[in-house]
């Protein structure tokens, strides 16, 4: 057997583990196909095909009240989902129609359905769309086993630790989970914002996804390790491997341990200046999760997720009920909604719009919904809606002038109007902000800090603007640069003519959850950073050793220097002297 087998994938929970592989195979089980051919048969096959939809629809009801009170939440909604799917019409109808008219068995029938529903999503472009094709999997599979009257395994009581090695894992096979048993997941298939990668995540447990054949390549009981912060994993390692990997492991946990003990303390510097430290999330099922990092609240809540993934635009209601559910769960944090942020390299199938030489610098963002006001307003008056049930703020998208501003405070005076006509309540003192991400609004930031109630520093497409770098193009990355000259100007001009005006200033790009860049934003000013929830703990580590004067001496004097490169080795060698060594002693 062949050692230290390595396979990369993509990271879908962080943390390091070791341990005895087990693998799932939640697959379907092999049929031989068959043609009916008398009647019987037909009434038959439908009746077995009915019979292995309720089995299917019991399990998972059972799984569901089973996994009540546990703290996997995610695999609720999934479940949910996928009795929904259960209960779908076209799924039912066109099997019992393909066994009827064509006389195929019942598995074959199911499995040519099946055939034409994924092939009808796959077509849509859109990545989290695809990754949905598995929901229609795993019910497949589920009514498949059935059929064959095979048992679907449980992973509730496996008696040992083990790690999952698998296609694919369902929301209800993960639901009776026992963490003290299953220490990682390792799957072929999903991306990060798959069933799988979201559940590891919710239960903490090291998971690296899209790992091309590992159900193959895996034998039950192979010693395995994922390394779930490198998205890689490693079969049968040798001793040295397997010694430098335990070491890794332990100085992870150990780290991560630490970390939280900063989770109640406060964010501040040494000289007690506070920065807010809060989560940037793009799925609502994140919301859960957030929250065990200490942050204070939601500052970028993506929107257009909501968007993406469906079959058509949503309602009001549908918008509201999401709204309601993640503001009242941050409450008594606010939660700042970025409005659809659209066009660009995200569109949606529902609204036809011309095609752009240069999308993004198109009709994206607040451009594509101050013309396609209907939806825009749909999105305003669920927010406004769900502003009952805790503190939200509305983020608007890529403002490259002052007048598009203007705009926006007229409509948002009709829906006002519209709501209290319609007796719909809302809180009237919601707090407007603007994400400052075009260099022209940072350039007349002094214009627009009049006219709203908070910025936050949309950093990505800042420095993509800035230094006309296409931010999805590998061959320009190299130079994405947060510490150009440049950049830094306008950052620090954002946030003074915030300040002149009396309105804090947010940063919810990359850049905030970056500890090198820590002590310069401090030294700016800046008054909260929004970014991965698991970068929180280790940003407030580094806040709570800066002094804020040293710091903003030192960035008056980095904003001198004329490279990044400069500017870059200044600030790796005063941040070493500034906080290395406290930081040292303090972990
Ligand atoms: C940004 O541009 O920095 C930002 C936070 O928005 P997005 O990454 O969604 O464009
Ligand atoms: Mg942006």
């Amino acid at each position: 057997m062949k050692k230290n087998l390595l396979i990369k994938g993509t990271v879908a929970s962080h943390g390091i583990v070791i341990g005895k592989a087990l693998l799932v195979d939640h697959g379907s089980p092999d049929f031989s196909h068959y043609r009916l051919s008398t009647d019987r048969e037909l009434k038959h096959e439908v009746e077995r095909f009915q019979k292995a939809v309720n089995q299917s629809k019991s399990q998972l009801v059972k799984a569901k009240k089973e996994g009540k009170g546990k703290k996997i939440k995610e695999a609720q909604f999934i479940i949910d989902t996928h009795i929904l799917i259960l209960q779908d019409k076209i799924l039912l109808d066109n099997t019992i129609k393909t066994i009827k008219k064509k006389k195929f068995d019942a598995a074959w029938a199911l499995k040519t359905t099946t055939k034409y529903l994924k092939k009808n999503i796959s077509e849509i472009d859109d990545e989290y769309l695809q990754e949905r094709t598995s929901d229609i999997d795993f019910i497949e599979k589920r009514i498949l086993r059935n059929l064959a009257g095979k048992k679907t395994v449980q992973l509730s009581n496996i008696g040992e630790k083990v790690i999952i090695v698998a296609k694919d894992l369902s929301p209800a096979d993960t639901v009776h989970l026992n963490v003290d048993e299953v220490q990682g997941f390792i799957t072929e298939c999903g991306g990060k914002t798959s069933h799988t990668a979201i559940i590891a995540r919710a239960l903490k447990i090291p998971s690296v996804v899209g790992l091309p054949d590992i159900t193959r390549k895996v034998k039950n009981g192979d010693i395995i390790i994922v390394d779930g912060n490198q998205g890689v994993v490693i079969i049968s390692p040798d001793a040295e491997t397997h010694l430098k990997y335990k070491h890794k492991k332990d100085q992870h946990e150990e780290f991560e341990q630490r970390l939280f003990r900063y989770k109640e303390l406060s964010s501040e510097s040494v000289d007690g200046f506070k920065i807010n430290l809060l989560a940037n999330i793009e799925i609502v099922e994140e919301v859960a999760s957030v929250l065990d990092y200490g942050v204070e609240g939601i500052g970028l809540f993506r929107t257009e997720f909501l968007y993406l993934n469906k079959k058509e635009l949503p309602t009001e209601d549908g918008l509201f009920d999401i709204f309601k559910y993640v503001i009242s769960k941050v409450a008594p944090y606010p939660v700042t909604i970025r409005t659809l942020d659209i066009g660009g390299d995200k569109f949606i199938s529902h609204v036809n719009v011309a095609e752009e030489m240069n999308p993004v610098l198109g009709l994206r963002a607040i451009r594509f919904c101050l013309k396609e006001v209907q939806i825009f307003k749909t999105q305003l008056r669920a927010i406004f809606r769900a502003s009952l049930y805790g503190r939200v703020k509305i983020m608007f998208p890529m403002i490259s002038c002052v007048e598009e501003v203007f705009e926006i405070k007229k409509i948002l005076q009709e829906v006002k109007r519209e709501l209290r006509k319609e007796k719909k309540g809302f809180d009237p003192s919601v707090e407007i902000g603007i994400m400052v991400e075009v260099p022209a609004a940072a350039a007349v930031a002094d214009v627009l800090a009049r006219e709203v109630d908070f910025f936050s520093i949309g950093t990505n497409d800042l420095i993509q603007y800035t230094l006309a770098i296409d931010r999805v193009n590998e061959q320009v990355s190299y130079l994405y640069e947060p510490l150009h000259p440049a950049v830094l100007r306008l950052v620090k001009n954002i946030i003074d003519s915030a300040h002149n005006n009396g309105i804090p200033v947010a940063m919810c790009g990359e850049m905030a959850g970056e500890p090198l860049y820590i002590p310069i934003l401090l030294g700016f000013g800046i008054d909260e950073l929004s970014m991965n929830p698991i970068a929180v703990l280790e940003v407030k580590r580094i806040l709570r050793v800066l002094n804020y004067k040293h710091c903003k001496e030192m960035a008056e004097k980095l904003s001198l220097f004329s490279t990044s490169d400069e500017i870059r080795n200044i600030l790796t060698k005063e941040s070493r002297k500034i906080f290395f060594d406290k930081l040292q002693q303090q972990i």
